[in-house]
C-alpha cells in the first residue's frame, strides 16, 4: 500500500491511497486543476482513480468533489447525511455510492471501515482501509474533536496513520480568534490538538506500527516543528523509531510505502525520516 496527502489543512485535504490496481481519494478539499497538479506531482494520472471517498461535508474536504467527479467520472462514497450537505456541489450527473458508518465496504482491493467521529458536521467519518492480502491497514483520522471509542478502536492495529494534530493549545488560547471560534476549534466536535493527537498516537502504537503522518494542522495555531516534537517526544520514550511527518498544506506529502515503513520498524533499523 501507498499514501500521501495531496495536502492537508483548513484550505483543503485530501489523501491518495494505492493498494495494487486500486487508487482512490479519501475527500477532495481542492479545485480540479490543484486536484489534477498535485496528483502529477506525485506521479499519478487523475484516469486511474477509481473513487472518492468522501468523510465530511466540510469545504476543506469537498470543495472539488462536485468538479472531479464530473470530470474524471469518479464516484462518490457518501453517507445519505453527507450527500444531502453537499448537496451545493452537486448536479444530479455523479456517480454516488452509499455507505454507512460502521459498515464496512469493499473499495477494488480494499476494505474501508469507515467509524463515526465526533465533529461538528452532518455524519462525519474517520476512515481505515485494510489490504486484506497484506494484512496491512492505514488510518485515516482527522477532524476529530475527541477520539472516541469506536474511532480508537477502528485505528488500533494499524501499520499506517494519517492523524489530525490541529492546533498546540497554547497558540490556540493565546490567538486572536474569538472566544467563540477558539471554543469550536478545541472544543469536543471540533479539532484534535498536538497534545491530544500525541496521547492517541501512543495508545495506538504496536511493534508494526511504521509511521505517523500528521495533519490537518492549523496555520495559526500551529507549526510543523510543534507538532512533530509534541508527538515525537511521546513515541520516543515508548521506544518507537518509526516515522513522524507532518503534512503540508500547499504541496504533497511523499508517498510512503508503508510495507517498507513496517520492515524498517520490525527489523529496528534507524528511523527513516522522509520530511524536512
Ligand atoms: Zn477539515
Ligand atoms: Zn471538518
Amino acid at each position: 500500500m501507498r499514501v500521501a496527502t495531496l495536502g492537508s489543512g483548513s484550505r483543503g485535504n485530501s489523501v491518495f491511497v494505492e493498494c495494487g490496481q486500486t487508487r482512490f481519494l479519501v475527500d477532495a478539499g481542492f479545485s480540479g486543476s490543484e486536484i489534477a497538479r498535485r496528483l502529477e506531482l506525485l506521479g499519478v494520472l487523475p484516469d486511474s482513480i477509481q473513487a472518492i471517498v468522501v468523510t465530511h461535508e466540510h469545504r476543506d474536504h469537498t470543495a472539488g468533489i462536485g468538479i472531479a467527479a464530473r470530470r474524471w467520472n469518479w464516484p462518490l462514497y457518501l453517507t445519505p447525511a453527507t450527500e444531502r450537505a453537499c448537496a451545493p456541489l452537486l448536479r444530479g450527473s455523479e456517480t454516488v455510492l452509499h455507505y454507512e458508518g460502521e459498515v464496512p465496504f469493499d473499495l477494488g482491493d480494499v476494505r474501508v471501515h469507515p467509524s463515526s467521529t465526533c465533529h461538528d458536521a452532518a455524519d462525519p467519518v474517520a476512515l481505515t482501509i485494510l489490504d486484506p492480502d497484506s494484512g496491512l491497514k492505514v488510518g485515516v483520522a482527522t477532524d476529530l474533536g475527541r477520539a472516541t471509542t469506536p474511532v480508537r478502536n477502528a485505528l488500533a492495529g494499524c501499520h499506517f496513520v494519517v492523524l489530525e494534530s490541529n492546533h498546540d493549545e497554547i497558540m490556540l488560547r493565546e490567538s486572536p480568534y474569538p472566544w467563540s471560534v477558539k471554543q469550536r476549534i478545541g472544543g469536543s466536535r471540533g479539532h484534535l490538538s498536538n497534545r491530544l493527537a500525541a496521547d492517541l498516537a501512543v495508545d495506538l502504537l504496536h511493534p508494526s506500527l511504521g509511521g505517523f503522518l500528521l495533519a490537518h494542522l492549523s496555520h495559526e495555531c500551529n507549526a510543523p516543528d510543534a507538532a512533530v516534537s509534541a508527538a515525537r517526544s511521546r513515541l520516543s520514550r515508548k521506544g518507537y523509531r518509526g516515522v513522524v511527518d507532518v503534512a503540508l498544506q500547499d504541496s504533497p506529502s511523499p508517498l510512503y510505502d508503508v510495507a517498507a515503513l513496517v520492515d524498517v520498524v520490525r527489523n529496528g533499523g534507524p528511523q527513516l525520516r522522509l520530511f524536512g
